[in-house]
């Protein structure tokens, strides 16, 4: 595999062409971005704690037998994935009320849910990723009712998976947020999870003092980003 020229670069992510039409290189660099991109900075070791703690993640869910573009880890800050059509929606599971929805239904931030609950977004900064429903996303062509039934069921499966793991290593899975597409070799199969799965884009609390390990410490300023991302890594059994 040969590594071509850049072909996006996201918030914290750079994307490169491979040799392989159906391969390309997902770069973690060490930026970090909330609000849209408003709040933007650097954190030494980012890219490559991220790049690492999603690896691990896409090889739990690949063993338990749900699909991923994830392919190998190539060095440090780069792994190799599937490339992929996504759609532009964003899938979140809440096991606990934070975040936006806190704020929207002016509910106490920390109040367990007695299950878990779907949202969708739309994946717009312009637009601050509002929230949709099945109606939106259907009528407005950006998936089917099956791809549709399929993120919710995933993203569910997803949560059944990863919140006993993370529960075993003492940390509460509050919250995540997933992204899924057609891998470009299998277009008309079943959606597989893309994107990542890291400290970024998920809320994760220490289960005995509720202490955050996630961006939120960089949202609000919280100090100690990156050791509370490697402190989750180790205690998952990551390499960090
Ligand atoms: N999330 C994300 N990217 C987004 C929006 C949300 O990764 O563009 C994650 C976020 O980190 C959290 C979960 O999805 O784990 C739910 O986020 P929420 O809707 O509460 O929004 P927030 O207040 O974090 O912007």
């Amino acid at each position: 595999m040969e590594k071509r020229q850049e072909i996006y670069r996201g918030k914290a992510k750079t994307v490169y062409a491979t040799d392989d039409p159906q391969r390309l290189v997902m770069h973690y660099r060490d930026d970090v971005s909330a609000f849209d991109g408003a709040k933007l900075a650097k954190l030494d070791r980012k890219g490559e704690t991220n790049n690492r703690i999603n690896a691990w993640v896409m090889g739990k869910l690949a063993e338990a037998g749900i699909g991923t573009h994830f392919v190998s880890l190539l060095n440090e800050r780069e792994s190799l994935v599937k490339a992929m059509k996504m759609i532009p929606v964003e899938c979140v599971v809440r096991n606990v009320c934070a975040g936006s929805m806190a704020k929207r239904y002016g509910i106490e931030e920390g109040t367990r849910l007695p299950e878990p609950i779907f949202e969708f977004f739309l994946k717009s900064d312009a637009l601050h990723d509002p929230l949709v429903n099945d109606d939106h996303i259907r009528v407005l062509e950006w998936a089917t009712e099956a791809e549709i039934a399929q993120m919710k069921a995933l993203t569910h499966r997803v949560n059944a998976l990863l919140k006993p793991l993370f529960a075993n290593a003492g940390i509460d899975l509050v919250d995540y947020k997933l992204e899924f597409g057609h891998p470009l070799d299998d277009p008309q199969g079943e959606l597989v999870l893309g994107d990542e799965f890291t400290p970024d884009g998920c809320r994760l609390w220490d289960a005995k003092t509720g202490e955050k390990l996630d961006k939120d410490r960089f949202r609000r300023d919280l100090g100690e980003v990156i050791e509370h991302y490697r402190e989750v890594g180790r205690r998952i059994g990551v390499p960090l």
